[in-house]
């Protein structure tokens, strides 16, 4: 049985693992950090969970090996500067940024970014955690341990935030997930809806925009793109090269999820046009205790990744999938009398979306 190593032990590492049964391909997460080298022979595969990773014996290791997948792009997509510079050459809308140098000034990031200026790490900034809002008329400054390690970007007043999850083959064989309408909440994805029929008309051009990325990156895999909405506009916030939280739906939704895509195009397997079942909405469970009542939800999957819960940390996930959406708010209805009172706006955005 073929082995797909994946760099970090997380939980996509994890739906990747449950992913790969049914294909019989065996996947092993491997910890960065753990004493002991993955055993990878001639003929496994390696790709990633995260498109960052310190540096550690196992990551240099496991980055060295012929399999590894997609070994050029990490590098392009995990510092910022270069993603953006990236969008800039391929013609693709992206929020209009600058690089803050050491020596940049509030005063010029303002008169060229606008007032309101989002600074954001170039590396490791997950979970909108590495950002810092610059505000001209509060007179803030850069401030000094941002100089040098980051970027800013314009602040974008967007409609909203959607997302497209994709996969590439190695001949170059591209499929796409319907658009998903995400929620944020302090930069924290909240909730998901997929798919959403009064967005279908915006997914050629969001296809043709992620299919260019992957293109002239030559890439082999699951590869998401956020975006934000700008009227009939689509702007590329960021990309993740990678399974991503905005694809969970459909675990599913989908008659393969975005974890089983992103092994057969590693694997060198047929990827097929994902057939889509029904209406998806994936809450995300953030910072809050494990309740075992919702497993008793009709419609749902509950996923809780086993982490130590700490507030604001991502610790599961719940799909609720079905053919009506009638019985999609059944199963709503009943999870919000079982999350928390900050919970009760994500619950009011998903249902005026499936009125
Ligand atoms: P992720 O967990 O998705 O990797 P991240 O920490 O890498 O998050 P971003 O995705 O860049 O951060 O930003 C997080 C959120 O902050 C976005 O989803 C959006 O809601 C908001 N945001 C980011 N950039 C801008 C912008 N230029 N203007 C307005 N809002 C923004
Ligand atoms: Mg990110
Ligand atoms: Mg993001």
């Amino acid at each position: 049985m073929p082995t797909v190593w994946v760099l970090g032990a997380g939980q996509l590492g994890a739906m990747l693992k449950q992913a790969a049964y049914p294909l019989a391909i065996n996947v092993e997460p491997v910890e960065p950090e753990s004493e002991q080298l993955p055993n990878i022979i001639d003929g496994d595969t390696v790709t990633v969970e995260r498109e960052q990773w310190p540096d550690t014996p196992v990551t240099r290791h496991m980055s060295q090996q012929r399999g590894f997948m997609n070994a050029d792009i990490f590098g392009k997509i995990a510092d910022r500067f270069h993603q953006k510079t990236m969008l800039d050459t391929l013609g693709i809308n992206t929020a209009p940024w600058r690089s803050v140098e050491v020596n940049t000034k509030a005063e010029s990031l303002h008169a060229e970014l606008g007032p309101d200026v989002l600074l954001k790490r170039r590396e490791g900034g997950y979970d909108g955690k590495g950002q810092y809002w610059l505000y001209e008329d509060q007179g803030d400054e850069v401030p000094t341990d941002w100089l040098g390690t980051g970027i800013a970007e314009k602040k974008i007043p967007f409609n909203e935030e959607l997302s497209l999850v994709g996969a590439r083959d190695k001949d170059g064989n591209k499929v796409f997930y319907p658009l998903t309408l995400n929620l944020h909440s302090n930069g924290i994805l909240m909730a998901s809806i997929s798919p959403l029929s009064r967005v279908a008309h915006l997914q050629p051009m969001a296809e043709s925009m992620l299919g260019k990325i992957m293109d002239s990156a030559n890439y082999i895999g699951v590869m998401a793109m956020e975006c934000f909405r700008v009227g009939e506009q689509l702007i590329v916030n960021e990309l993740a090269p990678r399974v991503h939280n905005s694809g969970h739906w459909t675990q599913a939704g989908a008659c393969v999820s975005q974890f089983e895509m992103h092994l057969r195009a590693v694997c060198d397997l047929p990827i097929k046009a994902p057939e889509v079942r029904g209406q998806s909405v994936m809450i995300n469970i953030i910072g809050v205790e494990r309740e075992i009542a919702w497993l008793k939800i009709p419609s749902t999957q509950c996923y809780w990744y086993g982490k130590d819960v700490r507030p604001g940390r991502k610790l599961g996930h719940i799909n609720i999938n079905h053919p009506q959406k009638s019985a999609v708010q059944t199963a709503l209805n009943e999870l919000r009398k079982l999350l928390p009172e900050n919970y009760q706006d994500v619950f009011n955005w998903v249902e005026k979306e499936l009125k």
